[in-house]
């Protein structure tokens, strides 16, 4: 044991370990979500976040984890299940609205430095902060972009919250797009392999998946992956998409660029390898945890 603990911290996070990036260790390795971060700093209109042991979905976990015990938290997983290669931050909020993430990735990887570290965020915060995320083991980026147009974004997010300022409308999206394109081109630049997330959303982004994919291609991002709107919010009385939508939405997006379509579309403490049992409940069973 000891000698696979100083072998892990010779080692260095291998993208090619990462189930969601490389299809050949689908279904072999697994992944682990530490639910740290409690806020977001733009409210997208379809968002409904919460805290129960219940719901398959994102923005979903059983509650916010303390900082201080996210290396406890990762040492359980992989004894739960040692196939764990990708330790991520995907919620319940945005990873990078408040420091948590950053924090707790600083702690990881000084105790895990060879585990992947997998950031989820709507990248308002992302511009500047390439540098740091790598240099915290982060090899893999996912930014969600629903929208290129302004019109657009307006009909997705209700407000963006920037520099202790409240943004709305078209100009909410025309920030918030400025920011993601520049966080993924120096994300990219630095080396870390962006993936872009696009909720698909019918008469609101159905008709320009092909313009996202073409956009967020030319600022570096290189796998997409369209997710299906969970009808809910304010977004509650679109209906979600239909298979052939879906279809139709990634024949639009392959043109430009590799699309992900296996997504599970996890929970925020999801624990385990992906498509097998989750061993959230089991991770943070009997646990105390704010929600
Ligand atoms: Fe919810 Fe994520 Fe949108 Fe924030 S960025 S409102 S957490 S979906
Ligand atoms: Fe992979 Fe999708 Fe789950 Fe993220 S939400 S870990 S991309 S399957």
């Amino acid at each position: 044991l000891i000698e696979t603990q100083m072998e892990n911290h010779l080692r260095t996070p291998n993208i090619s370990d990462h189930p969601c990036f490389n299809g050949a260790v689908h279904g072999k390795k697994g992944r682990l979500h530490l639910p740290i971060s409690p806020a977001c700093n733009i409210q997208c209109r379809f968002c409904r976040r919460d805290c129960n042991s219940k719901e398959l979905r994102p923005g979903v976990a059983k509650g916010i984890l303390p900082i201080e015990e996210a290396v406890d938290i990762v040492g359980k997983a992989l004894e739960l299940c040692p196939e764990i290669t990708v330790v991520g931050i995907a919620g319940p909020g945005d990873a990078l609205a408040s420091f948590h993430a950053v924090e707790a990735f600083q702690q990881v990887h000084k105790a895990y430095p060879h585990l992947i570290k997998c950031l989820s965020t709507n990248g308002l915060a992302l511009p500047g902060k390439a540098d740091l995320l790598y240099d915290l083991g982060v090899r893999t980026v996912t930014v969600t972009v629903n929208a290129v147009d302004p019109w657009s974004a307006s009909k997705v997010v209700s407000h963006i919250l920037w520099e202790g300022k409240v943004y709305r409308g078209e100009e909410a999206g025309r920030i918030l797009l400025a920011h993601q394109l520049r966080g993924i081109q120096q994300a990219s630049q630095r080396g870390i392999v962006v993936k872009v997330n696009t909720v698909l959303i019918p008469t609101i982004n159905d008709h320009c998946i092909g313009d996202i994919a073409r956009t967020v291609k030319k600022a570096g991002a290189t796998v997409h992956n369209i997710i299906p709107l969970i009808p809910q919010h304010e977004l509650k009385d679109i209906p979600a998409p239909t298979c052939e939508q879906i279809n139709k939405a990634r024949s639009d997006g392959e043109v430009y660029l590799k699309q992900f379509r296996h997504c599970q579309h996890c929970r925020a403490d999801a624990c385990g390898i992906i498509g097998k049992e989750d061993l959230s409940a089991k991770l943070y069973g009997g646990r105390r945890m704010e929600t």
